[in-house]
């Protein structure tokens, strides 16, 4: 069977739900068709993370209400992964075998996760990754039996699952090729702060180390090699980042590089093809990994998939969390501190690293300052004078 759509959106994660808000909100009215991958309604991808602990209940954590498929004019085919793209005759294959028509076209496949080096991920059995619901269900599962995790990588995700590894009384090890913890997103002193509450909530830590390999021991453990040591664990749970899931743009021809390259319109090498969220690479060959940046260029992908114009600025770099009772936000971060002038304060519990480009501030680092989160982005944004920074935010 096959239905021709103004407006088809693949994916249906943070930059999909918002591609259709973004059409639905142009005229005429856009008969639009969200096609997932993934079997379940949309759902928020970030808190899987946030609650293994209590079991992750898909329904708490719905994207969007029942009702809003109809309010936005879109059909929902989920469990429905599309198999080829084919931009000539604008045309998609399903693999359910069914083909789909489009006037326009909306790539926001996401991304998946990176395997190390040693693995596979037909190997999948014997570790676990985190992206989807169903990853978190069948990780869930598998540290019912657990004790000792570990845990490859030492960013945001690995430090949230040993949160709640811990708050199920499991042992978790992080280990990983770099000198702190979040090395994108904390300075030094920052990453030292956070290593001591990990270390005071007994999370081990093994910085500038590496998996060489692991396999299943007779015990029904793992037996893993690390370039400095070697151990036995229950678990390993591989979070060393992600790519961008370009298959279907590539295969079909499309200017991909690390991701879909588009333009300033979000606008791949195919006029009528765009691409949002983690699969896009921007101008200037960003890729942005984070949920806030998926919605937004979401939503104007499908504005300008629905016959807008709208240009993608580029938002500042974002990222809060909460670990062990530390609310962490980094808000762009210079990648080299190298002239920028930088104000540090600690007070109590209170963590402040600002960076300021000739005088005006640049990005900040802050911990423990969660009430105050708005401010500090609003900063940011506006590029306050260290005058006023002083003034109305440094403790
Ligand atoms: C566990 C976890 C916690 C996170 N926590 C945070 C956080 O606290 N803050 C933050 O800012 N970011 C966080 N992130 C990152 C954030 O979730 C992503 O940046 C965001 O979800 C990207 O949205 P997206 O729409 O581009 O992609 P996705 O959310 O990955 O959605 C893409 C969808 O497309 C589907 N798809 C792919 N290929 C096909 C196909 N061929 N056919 C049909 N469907 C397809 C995929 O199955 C998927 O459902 C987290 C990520 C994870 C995994």
């Amino acid at each position: 069977m096959e239905v021709r759509w103004d407006i088809v959106v693949v994916g249906a994660g943070s930059a999909g739900i918002a591609a259709v808000e973004g059409a639905h909100q142009q005229e005429p009215a856009a008969r639009i068709l969200l096609l997932s991958e993934e079997p379940q309604a949309p759902y928020d991808r970030t808190c899987l993370s946030k609650h293994i602990a209590s079991g992750f209940q898909p329904d708490r954590f719905k994207l969007r209400e029942d009702q809003w498929f109809q309010h936005n004019n879109v059909t929902f085919r989920g469990g429905e992964a599309v198999a080829a793209l084919d931009p000539r005759k604008r045309g998609l294959r399903l693999a359910g075998g069914d083909t789909v028509k489009y006037q326009s076209l909306v790539l926001a496949t996401g991304a998946v996760p990176v395997y190390p080096r040693i693995v596979r991920p037909h190997q999948e059995g014997s570790f676990f990754v985190l992206r989807t619901l169903s990853d978190a269900q069948r990780l869930i599962k598998g540290l019912s039996s657990a004790r000792t995790v570990l845990i490859d990588g030492m960013g945001v995700l690995a430090l949230e699952i040993a949160n709640q590894l811990v708050q199920m009384k499991k042992k978790p090890t992080l280990v990983g090729a770099t000198a702190q913890l979040m090395p994108r997103q904390l300075n030094t002193r920052a990453g030292e702060i956070l290593e001591e509450v990990l270390v005071r909530n007994k999370v081990k830590l093994m910085f500038q180390d590496e998996i060489l390999s692991f396999e299943s021991n007779r015990k029904g453990g793992l037996d893993v090699a690390l370039l400095r040591s070697s151990g036995v664990y229950d678990a390993v749970v591989v979070c060393i980042g992600v790519q961008p899931c370009t298959e279907l743009a590539e295969a079909a021809g499309l200017h991909v590089e690390r991701g879909v390259v588009v333009d300033e319109h979000l606008r791949s090498s195919d006029p009528s093809i765009y691409a949002a969220g983690e699969v896009a690479q921007h101008p200037d060959g960003s890729i942005s990994h984070v949920w806030h940046a998926a919605e937004y260029q979401g939503r104007i992908a499908g504005s300008n998939a629905a016959g807008a114009q709208q240009v993608y600025d580029r938002r500042p770099f974002r990222l809060t969390t909460n670990v062990f009772d530390t609310h962490v936000l980094s808000m762009n971060l210079p990648r080299d501190p190298q002239g920028y002038r930088v104000e540090e304060v600690e007070a109590d519990t209170v963590y402040q690293g600002f960076y300021f480009a000739e005088d005006r501030l640049h990005g900040v680092v802050v911990l423990n300052d969660e009430s105050r989160s708005t401010l500090y982005s609003e900063a940011v944004i506006d590029q306050w004078s260290i005058d006023r920074v002083a003034e109305q935010l440094m403790l």
